[in-house]
Order: structure tokens, then sequence, then C-alpha cells
């Protein structure tokens, strides 16, 4: 086992709720009646008590993006947690953002000491300016494609594991050496499951969630160990797809859910294991990470459409460059391809040609406060002068992923373009709609240069560069004296199952 210190992660579980249902989750989502949610001040007690630790303070559930507080969480977190690193976060459009996130993904040793692990609900989508703003990596999973999970409810003495036996393969678990520590509501634990468990059949608690609680040695474990009497993680075992959502359980462990009123359970979601009929010999002992899954860019299914702009409100700025005639049949055309929800103008004399076209018209300083409200704009806004929609623009707002923190901008003949979310940050206070671009940081004011989707992709080749990128990047950092992770040393140490209790 491993020293929490010595981990790659430890992570802080803000809440053990999920919108997911997973077959054999490692959180047990799905069996609470009651699932908490981490209050602030146990949260700052957390991200406190990891002042010194060198991995990444990770940020999990169940859905952490769900827990009703998470911008006020997150806020706290940047402050106290690692250093903002806008190197490689996502302004860009991204035709593949799986593979954007998987080229930071491999760097968890060479990130900003931030770490996300979410399954891309529709509240991932709400807070994701901040999150690619806050995290530098990020461990996405919607569940959507096969993800094979390995049965953890199921106690060694049911299975005759005997003494000398169990206390070898328990010491070599993978989930203990190549995951994390966590930190719940109920106190700080060696391991993620283990807290898991405790939050789940109603244990003791972990320890005091104190400055270095996570510098035990695995000797010190002591008494937390008990719970892996409860696990089959270490043991060589049956997986199933996680979108079965039916969990494998032994007979102990199904007369303990029964005990708690599991919702799960009493939804018929579980399926006994009978150790009885068990085979070690026809089942492996995983040594990998992420066992659960072969191609990585398969991690997101579903939910990448979620993250494609899904409603663009379309405003056509009359600058006064077009004759009435010519911001006629512009409005007319406009129309008829669906592409013209308002006019917006500096000219106050341009609302008649507006109001021909049958769509509202806005100027002044309060445009665009008064364009959100009265065209329901929650989301995209397009914004063109003078010009239609060209087709290359609909087709990367139709197939890329992109940031409601950004605003982004191409000049075309005849006009300007800039497409912007009214849930930017940067427009919170309010902002003058005719010089948009002036409320943004200049990273978050990206050009549209690219014509098709594909020039968005990352290839394999692409997410190679990004790794060297990353690794130079943090030499720099440690050449100038700048905080880093662990990088190379955390690098060799990557992966590697320890024999040390
Ligand atoms: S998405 Fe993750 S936390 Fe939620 S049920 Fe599935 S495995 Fe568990
Ligand atoms: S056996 Fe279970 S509780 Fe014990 S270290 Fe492994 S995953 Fe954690």
């Amino acid at each position: 086992m491993k020293s929490p210190a010595d981990m790659k992660v430890i992570q802080i579980e803000l809440t053990n709720a999920c919108p997911r249902k997973c077959a054999n989750c490692t959180r047990f989502c799905g069996h609470h009646e009651e699932p908490f949610f981490m209050d602030f001040e146990t949260f700052k007690k957390a991200v406190d008590s990891l002042k010194g630790f060198r991995g990444i303070v990770g940020i999990m559930g169940g859905e952490p993006t769900i827990h009703p507080e998470f911008k006020k969480f997150m806020e706290y977190y940047r402050d106290n947690v690692g250093y903002d690193d806008y190197s490689t976060a996502c302004y860009e459009p991204q035709k593949d953002f799986m593979r954007h996130i998987l080229a930071d993904a491999w760097h968890v040793d060479y990130s900003n000491h931030r770490g996300l692990w979410t399954s891309v609900t529709p509240r991932y989508y709400e807070h994701f300016e901040l999150i690619q703003d806050t995290f530098g990596y990020q461990l996405l999973n919607d569940h959507s494609n096969p993800s094979m999970h390995q049965t953890l409810m199921v106690t060694r003495q049911e299975l005759g594991v005997p003494d000398d036996e169990w206390v070898k393969m328990r010491d070599r678990c993978w989930v203990q050496n190549l995951w994390s520590a966590s930190i719940t509501p109920k106190g700080a634990f060696f391991c993620e499951v283990a807290a898991a468990m405790d939050a789940t059949l109603g244990g003791p608690g972990g320890w005091p969630i104190e400055p270095g609680w996570w510098k035990r040695k695995p000797s010190e474990f002591g008494d937390q160990l008990k719970w892996c009497e409860m696990c089959s993680a270490c043991l060589a075992m049956p997986s199933r797809d996680a979108n079965d959502e039916t969990d494998d359980v032994s007979p102990v462990w199904a007369k303990k859910l029964e005990e708690i009123r599991s919702p799960k359970v009493q939804k018929g979601l579980v399926n006994e294991f009978d150790p009885v009929a068990y085979q070690a010999d026809k089942h492996s002992i995983n040594q990998k990470v992420t066992p659960y899954i072969e191609n990585q860019d398969e991690r997101m299914g579903k939910t990448r459409g979620r993250l494609v702009p899904q409603k663009t409100t379309h405003v056509v700025w009359l600058t006064g460059r077009l004759s009435t005639a010519e911001a006629q049949t512009l409005l007319h055309e406009a129309k008829a391809a669906k592409q013209l929800d308002a006019v917006v103008s500096q000219d106050a004399a341009q609302r008649a040609v507006a109001e021909e076209a049958g769509v509202p018209f806005f100027t002044g300083p309060d445009a665009l406060a008064e364009l959100a409200k009265a065209t329901r704009t929650k989301d995209w806004v397009l914004l063109i002068q003078d010009i239609k929609v060209p087709v290359t623009v609909a087709e990367l707002i139709g197939n890329c992923v992109f940031n409601p923190g950004v605003v982004y901008w191409r000049n075309l003949q005849g006009g300007k373009l800039q497409f912007f979310n009214v849930r930017a940050l940067s427009l919170a206070k309010g902002a003058d709609l005719f010089c948009i671009e002036t409320n943004y940081p200049a990273r978050k004011t990206v050009e549209l240069k690219a014509q098709k989707p594909e020039d968005y992709g990352l290839s394999k080749a692409e997410m190679f560069v990004r790794r060297l990128y990353k690794r130079f990047h943090w030499l720099k950092r440690a050449l100038l004296g700048q905080p880093v992770s662990r990088g190379p040393i955390g690098e060799l140490r990557s992966n590697r199952i320890q024999n040390s209790l």
C-alpha cells in the first residue's frame, strides 16, 4: 500500500449523489437513501489540510458538478490549491473535445495540482468556463460507451481467501496503489473505496481532517484497513458493463444493503453474487489504472452533443454601411434561412427596417440586456455585421465545442462576426453589445481562423506534441522557481504497485 503522501491524487468528495446508476460504481452511487453534500466549512478544512501535498487535489463525487455550491467551492479551491495555468485550457473550438482532454490527462504529474472527476452532466456544461479556467487535469467518463466495472461488493471471507494470502493481495490492491486516498464529510481515508463504504454503510468515519493527515504511513492505517475485509477490489473478480446499472453483491452485502434500505435494491438493480460458484482462475487481478475502458477516446459518448452549442440567437448588426434596400434584402434572406432573431444598431433609424422584417430591434448601451430578455437568450449569440452567416461558420457552430466564456470573432468581407455566450463570466456585470470584445481578457478573445470543423481536431501526433509541450512548460516553471507538481518524479512512480505494508 501507499502512504497518501506518495499518491498522485488525493480526492475531496463533494457529494455521493450522481444522476447515473452505473453497475459496480466505486462510490456505491444509487445505494444511498440520502446522499451527502459536503458543507463549505468541511470543504475549506479539507483543502487546508492538504497544504504541502505535491500531487493533485482532486474534486470528485458522485458527480461533483451537481453540488449546489460548486461555484463557491471552486472559488476557494482556486485561491488555495495549485495555480492558474491557461497554457492548454480549452479556449479554441474543439472538434473532438475528448481528445483535447486526453492530451492533458496524460499529464497528471505535470498539471497545476487541480483535477476534476466528472461524468459530464448538464451542470458540467453550466460550469464549463469555470472548469476550464480551473482544472489542468480532467478525468471525464460519461459511461455511455461500454465501461467494465469490477465487482466490489463481496467479502474475502465469503470466498474463503486465507489470511496469509489475503494480506499480500490487500497490500497490492490496485485501487489503493494507483488511485487515491480521499476526504468525505466523515473524515479522511487511506483509500477512496474505503471512504465510500464508510459513507454507504454508516461506518465510524475517518481520521480528523487536519493538516498533514495524509502523511500517515501504511503501518499507521490501523482500523481503516477493516474496510478491505468488505471489498473485493484486490481479488480476481468478474466485471460488468456500467450501463447494465446492476450491481453484483454477495449475500453479506445484500443483507447490509437491505438494512440501509438501498434504493438500488428496492428497484431490483442488484444481482446476487454466488461465492460458492466463484472460480478465481476465470478472472485476473487488475494491475492497470483504467482497466474499465480500452479506447480512451470513448470516455465521452452521448454527452459530447451536450457541449456543442444547442441554441443560438442570430442577431444582425446593421452598421449603416448598407442601403435600405440592401438591408431589407439581407434581413429577408436571413429570416428565410432561420438565421434572424433580432436586429441591433447604434443608429436608431435602422429600427424601421427591423420592424418591417418583423423582428425586435435594440440600440443603445442596454441593447444586450434588453435583447437577452426579449429573445429569452440564455446561451449563445451570433452577432454578424451587415451580411448573412457564412456556411463555414454554421458548420463550425454545429460541430465543435465552444467555451461559453470566450468571445470568438472573424473578419469577413463586408462585416465582422462575433460569437459569444451571455453566461460568460466576463459579461456578468453587463456589457455594451457594440464593443463586446472589450469585456474579455485577451486569452478569451479568439479569432475563428479555421474554415472546417476538422481543422479544430487533434491528431495523435498533435496530442504527442502537446505532451511534450506540457513537459517543457513544467521545466520552464521549475527553472523559474515557480510552484510545480511532481513532474518526472511522479511520472517515474506512476502506475507502480507497491508492496509496503
Ligand atoms: S458516473 Fe461515476 S459516480 Fe456516477 S454512478 Fe457512474 S461510476 Fe458512479
Ligand atoms: S481492498 Fe478495497 S478498501 Fe481495501 S484498499 Fe483496496 S479498494 Fe480500498
